[in-house]
């Protein structure tokens, strides 16, 4: 919203409680705002990105009066869920917590993207070149999968040469196909909800917000970048990398935000027909587990997203970092990339972008209510795995708001207190 139509927003706010003055908790100054009504319970969600989008997304679909805001808009270039597309897979080894939790979100990807009008979700497959370390993490992953009734494929080398000739694959055993999985669009996808949300009447303010006063066990309002406090039943920070920001004292030393270069190159157009009919979305980790690259390729575009997760990753401010990415890194893409890929040797890189992950110690997330009001969430710490969860991160956060779940100590805010080395693995 921009700032004339919030002003007009405001306005309104305030002739609507000059109008109800009797049975309506409606209740505004010049630059007060009370969200506060008898029929629905009223939720400020700060922030965005895809976390804070599906939280207001079945906040509302739940029945809540939903505002949203964020600063610098939905999904926007500094946000970690800015950028094109993000991998969707259930494999998190023997971990059944993140392995429902994405195979709950995959099911509503496909859903409510079709309630909200927009695919959202495409089910590529995904190709796990296994080198060794891997072999274990897939093989403590069949389980789920077959629990869950699901497969995980092994395709051996000579096959997968067979079938994709253009692969280099010859120091490799096999491949591990998961048919499951896919990508999903990252900043078109919050985009996509925050247009379905201000249609269907949730507000949307272009504004950062910060906490206000807390008092009797509850924060009683937050503040707007002009100033207006609004009041509500309930506060949903999911703010991302800016979480330290908004609550330096409980998350500063306890969310490390990090620099992560990705780099997108471009395919030869036509002369790989296979190719050109797309292919799986795809992971590589070396032997020693050092080099975790992934990517996306674009059919459509012809893009090759290629990135890699950096083992030693340098601290970012999410506001003000240099986004630019540096040669060596562009040149370590690019070797990766080659070795799998050698038709993309001498590919044009067509641009760059630096995103950011939200670490936490343990690499568990952060949907916790703050220690000091029982009306505040704190839904972030993504830690370079989340995105794929967004919309069951949604659904939970909605069922912890309403009740309906309890808060789970894997989430909390509180465990946070006892870690305090950063863990070097990735989920
Ligand atoms: C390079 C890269 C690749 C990744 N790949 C994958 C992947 O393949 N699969 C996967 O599942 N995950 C992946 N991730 C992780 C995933 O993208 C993130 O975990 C996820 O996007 C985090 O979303 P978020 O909503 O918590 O934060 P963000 O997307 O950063 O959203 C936070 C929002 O808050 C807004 N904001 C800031 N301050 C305020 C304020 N004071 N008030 C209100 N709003 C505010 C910001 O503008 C922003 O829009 C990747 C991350 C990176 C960086």
């Amino acid at each position: 919203m921009s700032k004339n139509k919030r002003r007009e927003w405001i306005k309104q706010s305030t002739s609507i409680t000059a109008g109800l003055l009797l049975g309506n908790s409606f209740q505004a100054k010049a630059n007060s705002i009370n969200l506060k009504q008898d029929k629905k319970a009223s939720v400020v969600v700060a922030g965005a990105g895809i976390m804070g989008c599906w939280t207001a997304y079945f906040l509302h679909k739940s029945g809540y009066d939903v505002t949203l805001c964020d600063p610098y808009g939905a999904g926007n270039p500094r946000a970690s869920s800015g950028g094109e597309t993000r991998l969707i897979r259930y494999m998190y080894g023997k971990d059944e917590v993140y392995f429902n939790m994405a195979k709950r979100a995959r099911k509503l990807w496909l859903e409510e993207g079709k309630a909200i009008g927009k695919q959202l979700f495409f089910n590529t497959g995904l190709l796990i070149f296994s080198e060794k370390s891997i072999y274990d993490y897939a093989e403590a992953s069949k389980g789920l999968y077959q629990k869950a009734g699901l497969k995980l494929d092994k395709i051996p080398s000579g096959q997968l040469k067979a079938k994709y000739p253009f692969l280099n694959v010859d120091d490799i055993d096999h491949a591990i196909y998961d048919k499951e999985a896919g990508y999903a669009l990252a900043a078109d996808s919050c985009k996509a909800i925050v247009d379905y949300l201000e249609k269907s009447g949730v507000k949307f303010l272009l504004s950062g917000a910060k906490p206000g006063k807390f008092e009797a066990g509850k924060l009683q309002h937050i503040i707007l970048n002009d100033g207006t406090t609004l009041s509500a039943d309930y506060f949903i920070f999911a703010n991302g990398p800016w979480m330290p920001k908004s609550f330096p004292e409980l998350l500063q030393a306890k969310l490390n935000i990090t620099r992560q270069p990705v780099m997108y190159f471009g395919a030869p157009a036509g002369s790989l027909p296979l190719l050109d009919k797309g292919f799986p979305v795809w992971m590589n980790r070396d032997a020693a587990n050092k080099e975790r690259a992934y990517g996306v390729y674009e059919s459509n575009t012809h893009i090759f997203k290629m990135a890699y997760t950096q083992m030693d990753p340098v601290s970012f401010d999410p506001t003000s970092g240099n986004r630019t990415v540096i040669k060596a890194e562009v040149d370590h893409a690019r070797y990766l990339m080659e070795k799998r890929f050698a038709f993309m040797e001498g590919a044009p890189l067509l641009y760059t972008k630096v995103c950011q992950h939200t670490d936490t110690p343990d690499k568990d997330f952060l949907l916790g209510k703050h220690p000091e009001a029982s009306n505040l969430w704190l839904v972030g710490g993504g830690s370079g795995h989340a995105f794929k969860h967004g919309p069951a991160i949604g659904e939970k956060v909605t069922n912890l708001v309403s009740g309906k779940e309890k808060e789970q100590e894997k989430f909390s805010v509180t465990r946070l207190y006892d870690l305090n080395n950063f863990t070097k693995n990735h989920k």
